[in-house]
């Protein structure tokens, strides 16, 4: 399992900036926390050589399930505490939630006011995300 700042990371596929280049459908992991992406560890290697030849060919945009087979994504996700399966971010924020909430659950019982410190900053950053997340929905919705 991945974990950042404390959260786990959530699995997905997304875009990924190279310098220059957007590389598209990467599958990747992404702190809802602190916005932390990372590429995916087990295409790493595939996803530097697309790079490198997009960088190469100069092209301002790739797409990496044109070169990767990533349709067996389930498997590449399993070690992930969730995947971000389209139900949205603020649900996955929702949930982030939840889990730290129990935890501090858990780091009171243990009286680790160290854990128990990071974990209220935790949810402080995701409540955050979560407002902002809601009130640009809310200006997208009234925006359609
Ligand atoms: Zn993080």
């Amino acid at each position: 399992m991945s974990y950042c700042c404390g959260a786990g990371m959530i699995g997905s596929i997304g875009t990924v900036r190279h310098q220059r280049t957007l590389i598209r459908n990467v599958p990747i992991l992404y702190c809802p926390a602190c916005d932390r992406i990372d590429v995916h560890p087990s295409i790493e290697m595939e996803y530097e050589i697309l790079v490198e030849y997009a960088q190469g060919d100069r092209s301002p945009e790739v797409d990496f399930s044109d070169f990767v087979n990533i349709e067996h994504r389930q498997e590449l996700f399993e070690n992930c505490t969730m995947v971000d399966d389209g139900t949205g971010f603020g649900e996955v924020l929702r949930q982030q939630i939840d889990i730290s909430l129990d935890l501090l659950g858990v780091a009171k019982a243990l009286e680790d006011d160290e854990w128990r410190q990071e974990l209220k900053d935790r949810l402080h950053r995701l409540s955050e995300r979560l407002n902002k997340y809601n009130k640009r929905k809310e200006i997208s919705q009234r925006s359609a």
